[in-house]
């Protein structure tokens, strides 16, 4: 299927919660969530009708797949790798999607949003423990050590994400080092650390159908 390429303010709007997909932009008054948080297109001011439960697992999906940035492709990958894991399918589906690198370098501010870390990553801007990534699906392990590379500090993007994370903060699992640019995984996420209102057994009931 093809990657979405319409506003993604839109995205946030359809499925009713700010997903923080613009950057700076989602904390400014500018957001379009905030301005307008009534459904996208000519009937979207009409109430919310009653929905089937697998339109609410739909709508799961599609929330968490989106916030992620993912196709429904890659997205069911995932889950598929999460359902043959040891554990509760929707908890290990979540942390393997935090554990995706471009969503690290989100997490620890080297970015202002996963669509710029897609970016940033696939344009080698990154070391994982000393050796180059460029993989945005790569998953980062417990110990690994995520760096910009020194001819890559100077690009101001980067500089001016750090300077804005103090607004989202950082999980408890990571830590930085904001002036050599470098950050690490001291754990693995619990599911208490991922704060956005999800309900992946949705996802799970929707998968097994
Ligand atoms: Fe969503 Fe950010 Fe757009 Fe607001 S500004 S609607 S949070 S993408």
């Amino acid at each position: 299927m093809a990657r979405y390429r319409g506003s993604v303010c839109r995205i946030c709007r359809r499925e009713n919660l700010k997903l923080f997909l613009k950057g700076d932009r989602c904390y400014s008054d500018k957001c379009a969530f905030d301005r307008r948080g009534y459904a996208p297109g000519d009937h979207g001011q009409r109430r919310r009708g009653k929905t089937s439960d697998y339109g609410i697992q739909l709508r799961e999906k599609q929330k968490v797949k989106r916030m992620y940035g993912l196709s429904e492709k890659q997205f069911h990958l995932f889950f598929e790798r999460a359902d043959s894991q040891k554990g509760i399918t929707g908890t290990n589906l979540l942390v393997m999607l935090e554990r995706r690198m471009d969503n690290i370098i989100y997490r620890l501010g080297f970015v202002n949003s996963r669509t710029q870390g897609r970016h940033f990553v696939k344009h080698n801007h990154f070391l994982v423990n000393g050796k180059k990534v460029n993989i945005p699906s790569y998953l980062i392990k417990v110990g690994d050590v995520i760096e910009v590379r020194e001819k890559s500090k100077k690009i101001q993007a980067l500089s001016d994400a750090l300077d804005a994370v103090v607004r989202r903060g950082i999980p408890p699992w990571l830590e930085l080092e904001k002036d050599t640019m470098k950050g690490s995984v001291t754990a693995n996420p619990a599911r208490e650390d991922i704060t956005m209102p999800i309900q992946e057994q949705l996802i799970v009931e929707l998968y097994s159908k």
